[in-house]
């Protein structure tokens, strides 16, 4: 595979510093440019993260000096000297969807992380153990921007990315409606406790647009190609509570399922526990050895012990068991701002390399 020059926009903030991090000696990648706001634009990445730095390694000493550019002003250098970019921006939609879609149409594959294109139906919106076939929407995308090399491909919101995939190996018993209640952590909004004290010993009960997208965002996972587009699974019911905990790392969800075609709850354990993932997610340098841990202990899984599992890009789940108003209910949890964030969007650039859609 050769080496694919990247750049990061929104580098300097919390999923962007996790870019930074978990792209240290990449086999594939090679971060060529670091980008952020007019803010931080013109400094060294040192100074623009200073005093912000949120991870637990060092800042990069490669990276220390590199000077930050601004992802508007300088978006026609940055697409000209990278393969693609892993977009971890915050700003309006509006503008980060033409944002994004700028580009693309400059021949600049954008990975994102954001909102803004997610629901387009020609954008697809993976995780690779699940829907990689939503790849094949990225030609008929093409069409419309116009483009041979660029395209905008999304990963999904980090509320839905531990109970989409717990629930995906029961998929074949006809899922028909989920009650999910999701106890996300706060590097989920970009903080640690430094930085939102008032979070300490806390849990705030609304995350603004998380509930609207923990409920359609599974739809389109679960969604077909049809007639040039991804089309929605309508027919699954969700719905949603999202909770703010005090909790640095790691969002957890208790889930209720019903199904078409019953299934008893070691039927769906033993589903869980077999479950490979699609192929083509299999061996890339950031696929899991094993996607979905099974844990047979009431008390698991729990942050502490199980957050770092398979480097923080397994899905842990426990407590599956059948319940008086739906048919099963479980426990799960991932790390957000990896699987559910940096590395799950790394993770999809592989595969798009592997499979010959970035080249
Ligand atoms: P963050 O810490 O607030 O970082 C925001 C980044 O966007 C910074 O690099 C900032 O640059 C840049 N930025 C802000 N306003 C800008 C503007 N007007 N023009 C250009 N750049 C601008 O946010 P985050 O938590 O990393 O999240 C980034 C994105 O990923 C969000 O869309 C979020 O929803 C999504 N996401 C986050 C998580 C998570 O667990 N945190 C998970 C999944 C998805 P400056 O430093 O120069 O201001």
């Amino acid at each position: 595979m050769k080496k694919f020059k990247v750049g990061i926009l929104g580098a300097t903030g919390m999923v962007g510093q996790k870019f930074v991090t978990l792209l240290q000696n990449h086999p594939w990648f090679e971060i060529e440019v670091l980008a952020a706001s007019e803010k931080s634009a013109g400094k060294t990445y040192e100074e623009a993260v200073e005093n912000r730095w949120m991870m637990d390694e060092i800042i990069p000493e490669s990276l220390k000096g590199k000077i930050v550019l601004n992802v508007e002003r300088d978006a026609e250098k940055i697409a000209s000297v990278v393969d693609f970019v892993f977009c971890a921006l915050s700003m309006p939609k509006d503008d980060l969807k033409n944002l994004e879609e700028k580009y693309a149409k400059m021949e600049c594959p954008v990975i994102s992380n954001n909102s803004a294109n997610r629901m387009q139906p020609d954008v697809p919106m993976i995780i690779p153990e699940i829907n990689a076939d939503h790849m094949k929407i990225i030609p008929i995308q093409k069409k419309r921007l116009n483009t041979k090399k660029g395209f905008i491909a999304t990963k999904s919101n980090c509320s839905i990315q531990c109970y989409v995939p717990a629930l995906h190996p029961l998929f074949k018993n006809g899922i028909q409606k989920i009650l999910v209640s999701t106890y996300q952590a706060i590097s989920g909004a970009g903080k640690n406790f430094n930085t939102w004290p008032e979070m300490n010993d806390n849990l705030i009960p609304f995350i603004p647009g998380e509930e609207e997208k923990s409920e359609t965002e599974p739809l389109k996972i679960w969604g077909e190609i049809k007639n040039e587009k991804i089309v929605p699974n309508n027919n699954i019911k969700i719905t949603s509570q999202c909770l703010r905990v005090p909790i640095s790392n790691g969002h957890t969800a208790a889930v209720f399922a019903s199904f078409k075609n019953k299934i008893s709850s070691e039927g769906a354990i033993n589903l869980l526990k077999n479950f490979k993932g699609d192929a083509k997610s299999l061996g890339l340098p950031s696929s899991p050895k094993k996607f979905i841990h099974y844990f047979e202990e009431p008390s698991r899984p729990q942050i502490r012990p199980d957050i770092n599992l398979e480097n923080k890009m397994a899905i842990s789940v426990g407590r599956l068991r059948e319940d008086s108003q739906y048919d099963i209910k479980f426990i799960c949890m991932s790390h957000n701002t990896v699987r559910g964030a940096a590395g799950g969007a790394i993770l999809l650039a592989e595969m798009l390399c592997r499979e010959g859609y970035i080249f």
